[in-house]
């Protein structure tokens, strides 16, 4: 059984030649709407390849709000822990992508925002029933460190996936049991380079020196790095054809969540995770881009 705490977004796509220049008006081409928000997203993951979820997160009382929460029920995601606020407008990201992929998105966070340590206490019975807690940094930070609290308390593992990019607080570290940066966060969070022989080791290193318990640093087509004071290393990801790579990050928290919540060992359980990612860069989507239990199966196991 697995915690996810985190945001859910709804994402709005527009597609267009190219971007307006500030005061213009341009006409674009089609528009989609996808479920979104890295906390949903992981949530979703996990439920796919077969963790029981319980998900703690905040929605408006719009149709958005209804809509992701209707989502996550037919994922067979707990939702008795969503929680919804009547003053405030769900989570929602405005993208758009130009002639060349690039894209320029402008987050509302709404709700998400105002997930409070609070709201983390009325789900007590969430945290003690279970087996591990997963959470981002797209709801405020004061949370995360509740969460991170809360968890030691109870003697419970807390892996945070640090992202979006951002720096962290002394305190949290030693509250980690494992953090999963990939390369841009992971040399955010220890002021470190890329440059040079060894940067993989001794940016894990340094997280390691902040208090962290294990490192996992996601390396995209190059798979993932383990390191922890007993050993380290590197998992090779499969080779695929990238479409999308949206949410390959996600899909591999939330497959990984789930398998050490089974008691898999760390290099089975990364291996895990990276097929799933894997899976996830050749559809389109985030949400809609996770695999099932089943696809991995069939690789693994
Ligand atoms: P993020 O999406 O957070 O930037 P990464 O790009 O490191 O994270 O991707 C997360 C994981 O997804 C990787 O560790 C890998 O397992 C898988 N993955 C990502 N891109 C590819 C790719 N091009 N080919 C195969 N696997 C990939």
């Amino acid at each position: 059984r697995i915690l996810v705490i985190g945001s859910s977004n709804t994402d709005m796509v527009v597609k267009t030649a190219r971007f307006p220049q500030p005061g213009e008006t341009i006409i674009g081409g089609d528009f989609f709407m996808f479920p979104g928000g890295k906390g949903a997203n992981q949530a979703v993951a996990a439920a796919r390849v077969g963790g029981v979820v319980d998900l703690i997160a905040k929605v408006g009382n719009d149709v958005f709000g209804t809509q992701a929460v209707e989502g996550f029920a037919h994922e067979g995601i707990n939702v008795a822990y969503v929680l919804t606020d009547p003053k405030l407008a769900s989570g929602v990201a405005l993208i758009t992508v130009n002639g060349e992929g690039e894209n320029e998105i402008v987050v509302a966070p709404g709700a998400n925002a105002a997930l409070t340590p609070a709201d983390l206490d009325l789900a007590e019975a969430a945290f003690e029933s279970t087996d591990l807690i997963l959470m981002q940094l797209e709801t405020p930070l004061e949370t995360v460190l509740h969460a991170a609290k809360k968890a030691k308390a109870l003697g419970k593992p807390f892996v945070l996936n640090p992202a979006p990019a951002q720096v962290l607080p002394a305190e949290l570290f030693p509250l980690l049991s494992l953090i999963t940066p990939n390369e841009t966060e992971a040399a955010l969070l220890t002021g470190l380079s890329w440059e040079g022989e060894g940067a993989l080791s001794r940016i894990a290193e340094a997280l390691l020196q902040k208090g962290v318990e294990n490192v996992i640093i996601t390396l995209g087509a190059k798979g993932a790095y383990f390191q922890n004071a007993d050993s380290y290393f590197q998992v090779a990801a499969p080779v695929v054809t990238a479409v999308d790579t949206t949410a390959a990050g996600d899909v591999f928290n939330g497959a990984l969540a789930v398998a050490l919540a089974e008691g898999k060992d760390w290099q089975p359980a990364i291996d895990f995770a990276c097929q799933a990612g894997a899976i996830a860069v050749t559809r389109m989507g985030a949400q809609t881009s996770a695999p099932y239990r089943e696809e991995l199966m069939l690789r693994v196991e």
